[in-house]
């Protein structure tokens, strides 16, 4: 008996940028939603540079795009393919294409190189069942060029074959099973699909994909601000948070999870759940998606991926003082930032002095006295009762060894009995006692991490 097996093929799909420039979230949100059908669907992704179009190529773009790819993680199987090395091939399906009859020549082109190559368009509606937008109709009739003409030009000359014709003949030539892209191409689509009939070729499946807007509800890019991607991985954005940022940037899964991983994002992602309306890109969600991968790191890496946002000259500061200065970061900075840069910037604002003899050296002159008091509706602390309370403290905690110097011990000390005074009386002198500042990390974490000696000086120095 003859087993009736259906075959399924494999899924094949491609991602065709041209390297005219840096990346911004559009064009990696294509690549990576080409990327998760395929590894969910064991399939594979071609990588192709359209660059046959001289004027707009910019030098160094391959090489940046193929940065920002590596960076993310993210890898394809085939390519990368360069349309200029392969205009041979589009030249021999042109040939073909009038040998056919399903195309012919027509005028003489504009540069009188030869004579322009029209598709004989059978003007008649195309339809596709679209994989995001659903099922779409467009009458190529419509396709009139300025003399009326729906027979679209695919070649400036025999030997000079247009885009539109380049795009098909690699999909059908590298067996394209899926066309994901975005929705600026849905034009184009049956254009595409009238040369792969031409062809005789099999028309894959379509799907495109909903635009990106920029906050202000313009479409994102450079000229409505959009940094390039390079920019964000420099701020120190994990790369595996961009991916999931990039990753929701028109899709969701329909349940109150937003934080995926590389895996994840595989096994979750579908097509069907890519929205048809336009995805908003916002700042604040990629801090929050960003803050929330940061959490995931161990101490360990998040040191790691700190340090490498300073400069050497920084590096050599921070080496200096290495245990303290990863006390600072985790224990202080950590918890406070949403991308790496800001830990970087805190040093620069001079946020970490407090940490160093320096602050007392740099500031202690110009310091205003009354700030030190507290004050609040009853009752203003006088300066003698300040140093009566600081003695006190000093007196307190001077008994904890070194070895014990710690936010719990020192808070056993202090919390409690603060609050027969009221804690502000007590907490705000003691803040600023430790960091001259009226705002600033708990006093007990500066004292931790400033050590004893340094602390009881501090207390000296006022009392
Ligand atoms: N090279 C085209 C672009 O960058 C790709 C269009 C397509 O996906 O067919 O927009």
């Amino acid at each position: 008996m003859e087993e009736n097996k259906k075959v399924d093929k494999q899924i094949v799909v491609r991602f065709p940028p041209s390297p005219t420039g840096e990346w911004h979230f559009g064009n990696v949100r294509t690549f990576v939603f080409n990327y998760l059908f395929a590894k969910q669907n064991g399939g594979k992704i071609i990588m192709r540079f359209e660059d046959t179009d001289k004027a707009r190529n910019k030098e160094g773009s391959e090489e940046s795009q193929l940065a920002i790819l590596a960076a993310l993680g993210l890898d394809f199987d085939e390519g990368p393919y360069r349309q200029s090395e392969r205009t041979h091939i589009y030249k021999e399906y042109l040939h073909k294409m009038v040998e056919s009859g399903h195309a012919y020549e027509g005028e003489e082109n504009a540069d009188k190189t030869g004579k322009v190559i029209r598709i004989k368009n059978p003007n008649k509606e195309i339809t596709w069942n679209d994989l995001i937008k659903g099922e779409i109709t467009i009458n190529t009739n419509t396709f009139k060029d300025d003399s009326g003409n729906t027979d679209f030009i695919i070649g400036r000359s025999i030997d000079d074959p247009l885009y539109h014709f380049t795009v098909v003949v690699d999909d059908m030539l590298m067996g394209m099973t899926h066309i994901l892209r975005g929705e600026d191409h849905v034009t184009s689509t049956p254009r595409q699909i009238l040369i792969l009939e031409a062809l005789g070729a099999q028309v894959p499946e379509y799907g495109h994909m909903p635009t990106i807007l920029g906050e202000n509800k313009k479409k994102l890019g450079k000229r409505n601000g959009a940094l390039p991607v390079r920019t964000y991985l420099e701020m120190g954005y994990l790369p595996e948070a961009l991916l999931n940022g990039i990753s929701l940037l028109g899709w969701n899964p329909g349940t109150e999870q937003e934080i995926f991983s590389k895996e994840e994002l595989i096994k979750t992602f579908t097509l069907d759940k890519v929205q048809t309306h336009s995805a908003v890109f916002s700042g604040d969600k990629l801090d929050y998606i960003n803050k929330e991968h940061l959490k995931l790191l161990s101490d360990e890496d998040f040191i790691k991926g700190a340090l490498q946002f300073f400069s050497a000259e920084e590096m050599e500061y921070i080496n200096n003082n290495l245990e303290k200065n990863i006390k600072i970061i985790l224990k202080v900075f950590r918890e406070r930032i949403s991308k790496y840069i800001e830990i970087v910037n805190f040093y620069r604002e001079g946020e970490i002095n407090m940490f160093f003899d320096v602050l007392y050296n740099i500031d202690l002159k110009a310091f205003d006295k009354s700030k030190i008091t507290f004050k609040n509706k009853d009752k203003e602390q006088s300066l003698e009762e300040v140093r009566e309370m600081l003695k006190q403290i000093k007196a307190k905690i001077e008994n904890i060894n070194k070895e014990d110097w710690s936010v719990e011990n020192l808070k056993a000390q202090i919390w409690d009995w603060s609050a027969d005074f009221g804690r502000g009386f007590v907490l705000h002198p003691l803040r600023t006692v430790m960091s001259l500042k009226e705002k600033s990390p708990d006093p007990f974490t500066i004292m931790e991490i400033i050590g004893k000696e340094e602390s009881l000086r501090r207390f000296n120095i006022f009392i």
